[in-house]
């Protein structure tokens, strides 16, 4: 696996940073994204992107295919370093930090294509997450020996808990990748909350779900919002699921932002109506 692929972004200072940092209270952003240019080539996939994420809030993303909503996921999660622009998390550049520095400021993330390690069960996938990468290591990870007791306790809480939040108790035995997909983007999910991360970024959580693995979601996350207070950027193609679950929402369109605002203002906006309905191509999958 390359490092810029990296799947564990998480914490690598344990779970007593993460609490301590949840009772930081200012005006700051969660999340400010500023001017954010990604240039692929001849491609300008995003064009002066700027978005902010608050504490606690659950914030969309949504725009046609192409739209660069994936490329932005990406920057955040620095696997793409942008053309031009920064990105502030909690007030502090997150470009000054190295790569594997970005999970231990809490942020964590899901793929538009699920990535699972396929041959384990879910619980090891589970692990995965919460054993952060750099303190206790992949491989010691991967066999669920962390090397302090503690740690050991501190893991099976933080899976425990995303277990019961997501429904997952009953399959934590199974191997992940023979469950439907929709319960593997639920897994997928539980390994990101594993983290205990303060901003999830969610890329399509919902594509490729048929309608009742859509409803499993939206009910965890429910559950997740009242239980945590975690802030989300949700990227979704499909506006009326985003429209359910989000407080705020960003508008893209070929690489650049076309609106933003509440859903029921984004509902009523002219230039999203035609981005989605009049784009021919554009507007499905
Ligand atoms: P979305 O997630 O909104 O569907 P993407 O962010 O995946 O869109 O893609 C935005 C544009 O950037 C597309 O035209 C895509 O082909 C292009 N793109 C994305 N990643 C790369 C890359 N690594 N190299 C070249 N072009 C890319
Ligand atoms: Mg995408």
């Amino acid at each position: 696996m390359k490092s810029d692929e990296n799947l564990f972004v998480g914490p690598t200072e344990g779970r007593d940073h993460g609490q301590e940092m949840r009772t930081v209270t200012n005006s700051t952003p969660l999340l400010a994204v500023q001017q954010i240019s990604m240039q692929f080539g001849g491609l300008r996939a995003l064009d002066k992107v700027s978005l902010q994420v608050a504490e606690g809030q659950v914030v969309g993303l949504i725009g046609p295919n192409g739209s660069g909503k994936s490329t932005l996921i990406n920057v955040l999660s620095r696997i793409y370093e942008p053309t031009e622009g920064r990105v502030e998390f909690r007030g502090s550049d997150l470009a000054s930090v190295p790569v594997h520095g970005v999970a231990a400021l809490g942020i964590a993330r899901t793929f538009q294509n699920v990535r699972l390690f396929a041959t384990m069960s879910v619980r090891d996938n589970l692990i995965l997450g919460a054993v952060s990468a750099t303190k206790a290591g992949f491989v010691t990870a991967g066999l669920g020996l962390p090397s302090a007791r503690k740690e050991e306790r501190a893991v099976n809480a933080a899976i425990e808990g995303v277990a019961s939040l997501l429904g997952l108790e009953p399959y934590m035995s199974r191997v992940a990748g023979d469950l439907p997909y929709g319960l593997q983007k639920l897994v997928e999910l539980g390994r990101a909350l594993a983290f205990e991360p303060r901003l999830v970024l969610l890329d399509e959580p919902v594509a490729g779900m048929n309608p009742g693995e859509k409803q499993v979601l939206i009910a965890a996350f429910d559950r997740i919002r009242k239980a945590r207070n975690i802030s989300f950027l949700l990227v979704e193609h499909d506006m009326n699921f985003v429209m359910n679950l989000t407080e705020y929402l960003y508008v893209l369109d070929f690489g650049k932002l076309i609106a933003q605002g509440t859903p029921s203002e984004i509902s009523a906006n002219a230039r999203v109506i035609e981005a989605y309905l009049g784009g021919g191509s554009n507007a499905e999958n």
